[in-house]
């Protein structure tokens, strides 16, 4: 049993920065205004996310690391979108079945707060009292200590850590309100490192440098057709100024970061077509859209999503590039 269970969490966390991104949303989900990270070798030794978010009840800690265990059902009425928003409660199981996991935990109006660590699923000891400011602080030690495999290939190739950088980075671009910082441990300098602002090129430009902000433009785009489905889309875009090796594309689907390979090449097409020097665009995108259209892929870490009249809503996103693109370059 308990191998099954390593296996299948070792599906849903495949890379220290997969356990990161689960540990991120569930600081966001609990209304977090400041998230911070710490890493250590990459994520292989220590992974740690603090929050001031709400907290997790005393109540709820012996069965929070059991698997499908999620408070969201509540919040987000329908199962629909629990399951468009990837809520399967199965990150922080999957995680004790990988690795170390210690919770310190304070809920509003308490004088102290819990420290509790899990092993396979279950609580190692009872939760003891302790010292606690506000919110979670949530830490991995050890990832992947059972899995020799894994933890030599990983160990084998380059660390996790850009990867890490590159995740907190995309995800401040979008929760602009949010204080979040990125450091490895002892360091005394932040990789990532933002102040809540209201500005969305402001906090661009402090994540991704002048060099980009000073290169973008602002679109937008919706769709009230009522034949086909309803959305709404803004974001940055890079102008003919902008040249890079590669397409930077950080989408963002009813407040998810996820991957949709379709609509990035599209996007790249029409670059190619009319600002063929600029052609690696870099593309800040959010899209709001009803989550029963949206359809986030089986697989757990991939986070690949096609979308209910994906080809309509395509063409609508790639024809709002066209004319801002043709209006700068003229
Ligand atoms: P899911 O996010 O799908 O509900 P997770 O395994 O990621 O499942 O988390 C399980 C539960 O643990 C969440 O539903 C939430 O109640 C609680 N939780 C996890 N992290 C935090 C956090 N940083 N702050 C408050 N609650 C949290
Ligand atoms: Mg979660």
């Amino acid at each position: 049993q308990s191998v099954v269970n390593r296996i299948a969490a070792g599906e849903v966390i495949q890379r220290p920065v997969s356990a990161v991104k689960e540990l991120v949303e569930n600081s966001l989900d609990a209304h977090s205004t400041s998230i911070n990270v710490v890493v250590k070798d990459g994520g292989l030794k220590l992974i740690q996310v603090s929050d001031d978010g709400h907290g997790i009840r005393y109540e709820d800690l012996p069965i929070l690391c059991e698997r499908h265990t999620t408070s969201k059902l509540s919040e987000f009425e329908d199962l629909q979108s629990i399951k468009s928003m990837g809520f399967r409660g199965e990150a922080l199981a999957s995680m004790t079945y990988v690795g170390h996991v210690t919770v310190t935990t304070i809920t509003a109006g308490q004088l102290h707060g819990y420290r509790v660590s899990y092993r396979d699923g279950v609580m190692e000891h009872e939760p003891k009292a302790c010292a606690a400011v506000k919110g979670t602080q949530i830490m991995i030690e050890n990832l992947f200590y059972n899995m020799t495999a894994r933890r030599k290939t990983l160990q084998n190739s380059a660390d996790d850590y850009p990867k890490i950088v590159d995740l907190l980075s995309r995800f401040a671009i979008h929760h602009i309100n949010v204080n979040f910082s990125c450091r490895k441990h002892g360091a005394a300098r932040a990789d990532v490192h933002t102040v809540a602002t209201s500005s969305r090129l402001d906090a661009i430009r402090s994540v991704f440098g002048v060099s980009v902000a000073r290169n973008l433009m602002k679109i937008e785009a919706a769709d009230d057709d009522v034949s086909s489905s309803v959305f709404e889309m803004d974001g940055f875009i890079s102008n003919s100024n902008y040249i890079a090796k590669k397409t930077t594309m950080v989408l963002f689907i009813n407040d998810r970061l996820v991957e949709c390979t379709a609509l990035k090449r599209a996007i790249e097409i029409v670059y190619a077509a009319t600002l063929p020097k600029a052609s690696k665009p870099f593309i800040y995108m959010s899209i709001v859209l009803p989550s029963e259209h949206v359809d986030v892929n089986i697989h757990p870490t991939k986070r690949e999503v096609s979308l209910l009249n994906q080809e309509a809503i395509i063409e609508k996103i790639q024809s709002a590039f066209e004319s801002k693109l043709r209006n700068s370059n003229e």
